[in-house]
């Protein structure tokens, strides 16, 4: 968590063992104030000159006996003093879903995490435009680098478990939910191998989230009662054509803009109705998104123009946001009419 003061030339006192008080010294230097340190209730070597009368003491609960007397004191002179947590635990890692871009769909470990991280691995999925606020950590873009090139996979997990033993609490923060084709599974078992402990935080995964941007809920009493989840980077055979038209439900599909073709001329040659609603939702949650509506037949030509990242509906549960947005649509015309009505 960035602060949101300007403390530019204050002179902030920070209290607290080095480990547990790194991020604070980062978070305040970052706030522009002149960063003074004390790592025991006593003082001890490399803390270097106290001033005189901080503006402010930020005192990190670094779980040690003896700070209470020091706290006193200044609160009897006046001093005020901002109580702040202690940093996370250096080499480990934390993979973190970060739900489908929006900040309030980000939980509230994830915001937890990223405060006490010191390294931030993201990616282009990921709701990285938040992050300077929600984090004093060092960001590390591995969605690209300069040249529009991808890091590989194997480079970001080596990256990952080389910044954990070097003693950083590192955050690998993910679209989505990082077990949802965010090969989350891998980065754990790589962290595993290393011998790094890894945790992983839940996420908000756009399957579910971004139809519900565009009014579809993934089920629905008597109308769908299944949702299966599909990617649609490479195409499907034949057989997952047929079992997915056999099943009778919601068929969401995410990466598959790319396969659209494919996927709906399969489930037609499965058996599947062409007049089978389906939807493309585009950068839920984003600027600029977007819900194309068609059915089963027509959707090649209707999504002609449409681009990733979207998530592909497939299933009457489409028609149940249709004739909630044409309700809402005409209980605010109802509304309109009676405001003009009473104004008459
Ligand atoms: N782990 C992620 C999915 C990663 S695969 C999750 O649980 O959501 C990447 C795909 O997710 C994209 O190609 C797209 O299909 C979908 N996606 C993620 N965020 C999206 C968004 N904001 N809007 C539309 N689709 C999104």
């Amino acid at each position: 968590m960035q602060l949101t003061i300007d403390l530019t030339d204050r002179d902030v006192l920070v209290t607290g063992s080095a480990n547990a008080a790194r991020q604070a010294v980062r978070r305040y230097e970052a706030a522009g104030a002149i960063v003074y340190r004390l790592s025991t209730p006593d003082g001890a070597e490399g803390d270097g000159p106290l001033p005189e009368r901080p503006f402010l003491v930020a005192a990190v609960d670094d779980g040690e006996p003896g700070w209470e007397p020091l706290l006193d004191r200044c609160r009897e002179a006046g001093i005020p003093i901002a109580i702040e947590p202690a940093a996370g635990e250096p080499g480990r890692v934390t993979l973190v879903g970060g739900g489908p871009g929006a900040l309030d769909l980000l939980t509230v470990g994830a915001v937890h995490a990223l405060r006490d991280a010191d390294v931030v691995f993201y990616d282009r999925l990921a709701p990285y435009q938040e992050l300077v606020r929600l984090t004093s950590a060092k960001l590390v873009d591995v969605g690209k680098r300069p040249g529009h090139h991808k890091v590989a996979q194997c480079d970001i997990e080596k990256l990952m478990v080389d910044a954990a033993l070097s003693g950083n609490n590192v955050v690998r923060l993910k679209g989505g939910d990082p077990y949802v084709f965010g090969r989350g599974g891998e980065e754990v078992a790589a962290c595993a191998a290393a011998g790094v402990p890894v945790r992983v935080i839940s996420g908000v995964t756009s399957a579910i989230s971004v139809p519900a941007a565009a009014g579809i809920p993934v089920t629905h009493r008597e109308v769908s009662h299944i949702f299966t989840v599909v990617s649609g980077h490479a195409p499907l055979t034949e057989k997952e054509h047929t079992h997915l038209a056999g099943l009778g439900g919601t068929i969401v599909v995410l990466m598959g803009i790319g396969t659209l073709p494919q996927l709906a001329a399969g489930l037609r040659r499965a058996g599947m109705d062409a007049g089978m609603p389906m939807a493309v939702v585009e950068r839920g949650y984003r600027p600029g998104q977007r819900t194309t509506i068609a059915e089963l037949g027509t959707i090649e030509t209707a999504a002609a123009g449409c681009s990733n990242p979207a998530v592909l509906v497939i299933g009457e549960v489409v028609r149940v946001a249709e004739a909630n947005r044409n309700h809402a649509e005409a209980s605010a015309e109802l509304s309109r009419l009676a405001a003009s009505l009473l104004e008459a």
